[in-house]
Protein backbone atom coordinates (compact mmCIF):
# COMPACT_ATOMS: atom_id res chain seq x y z
CA UNK A 1 0.00 0.00 0.00
CA UNK A 2 1.52 3.66 -0.61
CA UNK A 3 0.42 6.31 0.90
CA UNK A 4 1.34 9.88 0.71
CA UNK A 5 2.11 12.05 3.84
CA UNK A 6 3.18 16.08 3.79
CA UNK A 7 5.97 16.38 6.31
CA UNK A 8 4.41 17.43 9.48
CA UNK A 9 1.95 14.76 9.34
CA UNK A 10 4.59 12.26 10.33
CA UNK A 11 4.68 13.61 13.46
CA UNK A 12 1.07 14.69 13.99
CA UNK A 13 0.63 10.79 13.08
CA UNK A 14 2.84 9.68 15.56
CA UNK A 15 0.80 11.88 18.64
CA UNK A 16 -2.53 10.98 17.12
CA UNK A 17 -5.02 9.60 19.93
CA UNK A 18 -8.71 10.53 18.05
CA UNK A 19 -8.80 13.95 18.15
CA UNK A 20 -9.81 16.19 14.80
CA UNK A 21 -12.11 18.57 12.87
CA UNK A 22 -14.93 16.29 11.88
CA UNK A 23 -15.63 12.53 12.32
CA UNK A 24 -14.71 12.04 8.72
CA UNK A 25 -11.44 13.51 9.23
CA UNK A 26 -11.01 10.85 12.35
CA UNK A 27 -12.21 7.78 10.51
CA UNK A 28 -9.67 8.78 7.54
CA UNK A 29 -6.80 9.90 10.48
CA UNK A 30 -6.96 6.45 12.00
CA UNK A 31 -7.38 4.56 8.38
CA UNK A 32 -4.19 6.46 7.57
CA UNK A 33 -2.56 5.79 11.16
CA UNK A 34 -3.20 2.01 10.87
CA UNK A 35 -1.47 1.93 7.18
CA UNK A 36 1.43 3.54 8.53
CA UNK A 37 1.37 1.01 10.85
CA UNK A 38 0.93 -1.90 7.96
CA UNK A 39 3.87 -4.35 6.92
CA UNK A 40 4.64 -3.47 3.01
CA UNK A 41 3.55 0.12 3.55
CA UNK A 42 5.54 2.42 1.35
CA UNK A 43 5.39 6.18 2.02
CA UNK A 44 6.32 9.29 -0.62
CA UNK A 45 6.58 12.64 1.24
CA UNK A 46 5.51 16.46 -0.03
CA UNK A 47 4.50 19.65 1.02
CA UNK A 48 1.30 19.84 -0.91
CA UNK A 49 -1.98 18.44 0.08
CA UNK A 50 -1.81 14.31 1.27
CA UNK A 51 -3.71 11.54 1.99
CA UNK A 52 -4.74 13.47 5.18
CA UNK A 53 -5.59 16.65 3.93
CA UNK A 54 -8.00 14.68 1.49
CA UNK A 55 -10.77 14.47 4.07
CA UNK A 56 -10.35 17.96 5.58
CA UNK A 57 -12.74 20.13 5.97
CA UNK A 58 -10.18 22.96 5.99
CA UNK A 59 -9.09 22.09 2.59
CA UNK A 60 -10.23 24.34 -0.05
CA UNK A 61 -9.08 24.84 -3.66
CA UNK A 62 -5.79 22.17 -2.76
CA UNK A 63 -5.33 25.37 0.12
CA UNK A 64 -5.05 24.60 3.78
CA UNK A 65 -7.57 27.49 5.48
CA UNK A 66 -6.48 30.31 4.16
CA UNK A 67 -3.29 31.83 2.05
CA UNK A 68 -1.41 32.70 5.12
CA UNK A 69 -2.10 29.60 7.12
CA UNK A 70 -1.40 27.68 4.07
CA UNK A 71 2.33 29.11 3.78
CA UNK A 72 2.46 28.38 7.54
CA UNK A 73 1.91 24.74 7.13
CA UNK A 74 4.36 24.08 4.29
CA UNK A 75 6.95 25.80 6.09
CA UNK A 76 6.21 23.28 8.97
CA UNK A 77 6.59 20.76 6.35
CA UNK A 78 9.65 21.47 5.39
CA UNK A 79 11.46 21.91 8.81
CA UNK A 80 11.14 17.92 8.61
CA UNK A 81 11.72 17.36 5.14
CA UNK A 82 14.93 18.99 5.38
CA UNK A 83 16.12 16.47 7.65
CA UNK A 84 14.96 13.60 5.24
CA UNK A 85 15.21 12.98 1.56
CA UNK A 86 11.67 14.27 0.26
CA UNK A 87 12.30 12.46 -3.57
CA UNK A 88 12.91 9.08 -1.72
CA UNK A 89 10.55 6.89 -1.33
CA UNK A 90 10.46 5.27 2.08
CA UNK A 91 9.47 2.15 3.90
CA UNK A 92 6.70 2.89 6.52
CA UNK A 93 8.40 1.73 9.68
CA UNK A 94 12.22 2.45 8.45
CA UNK A 95 10.53 6.30 7.92
CA UNK A 96 9.07 6.24 11.44
CA UNK A 97 11.97 4.85 12.98
CA UNK A 98 13.77 7.75 11.39
CA UNK A 99 11.77 10.11 12.78
CA UNK A 100 11.85 9.17 16.14
CA UNK A 101 15.42 9.29 16.13
CA UNK A 102 15.40 12.86 14.59
CA UNK A 103 12.69 14.07 16.99
CA UNK A 104 13.70 13.20 20.58
CA UNK A 105 13.36 16.20 22.37
CA UNK A 106 10.90 19.16 22.85
CA UNK A 107 13.88 21.46 21.12
CA UNK A 108 13.89 19.30 17.83
CA UNK A 109 9.90 20.17 17.22
CA UNK A 110 9.38 23.22 18.78
CA UNK A 111 9.71 25.40 15.68
CA UNK A 112 7.11 23.14 13.83
CA UNK A 113 4.65 22.38 16.57
CA UNK A 114 4.48 25.37 19.23
CA UNK A 115 2.07 26.83 16.67
CA UNK A 116 0.02 23.82 16.45
CA UNK A 117 -3.78 24.12 18.14
CA UNK A 118 -3.44 20.39 18.90
CA UNK A 119 -0.31 20.58 20.79
CA UNK A 120 -1.47 20.12 24.18
CA UNK A 121 -3.92 16.99 22.66
CA UNK A 122 -0.82 15.35 20.81
CA UNK A 123 0.91 12.81 22.85
CA UNK A 124 3.91 13.21 20.85
CA UNK A 125 4.53 16.44 21.52
CA UNK A 126 3.43 15.73 25.46
CA UNK A 127 5.57 13.23 25.34
CA UNK A 128 8.41 14.65 24.51
CA UNK A 129 7.35 17.91 26.79
CA UNK A 130 8.02 15.52 30.04
CA UNK A 131 11.21 14.59 28.82
CA UNK A 132 13.03 17.70 29.36
S1 LIG B 1 -5.83 20.78 5.16
FE1 LIG B 1 -4.53 21.81 6.67
S2 LIG B 1 -5.54 21.46 8.65
FE2 LIG B 1 -6.36 20.01 7.17
S3 LIG B 1 -5.09 18.16 7.47
FE3 LIG B 1 -4.21 19.34 5.77
S4 LIG B 1 -2.63 20.60 6.75
FE4 LIG B 1 -3.98 19.86 8.39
Amino acid sequence: MKLILRGHHLLCLKGFQGYGYDDAFVENMIEVNALRKSEGTVITLTDFPDDICKACPNLENNICGNPAQNERIVSMDNEVLKKLDPGKEYDASDLFEKIDSIFNSKESVTKICFNCMWHEKCLFYQKLSENR
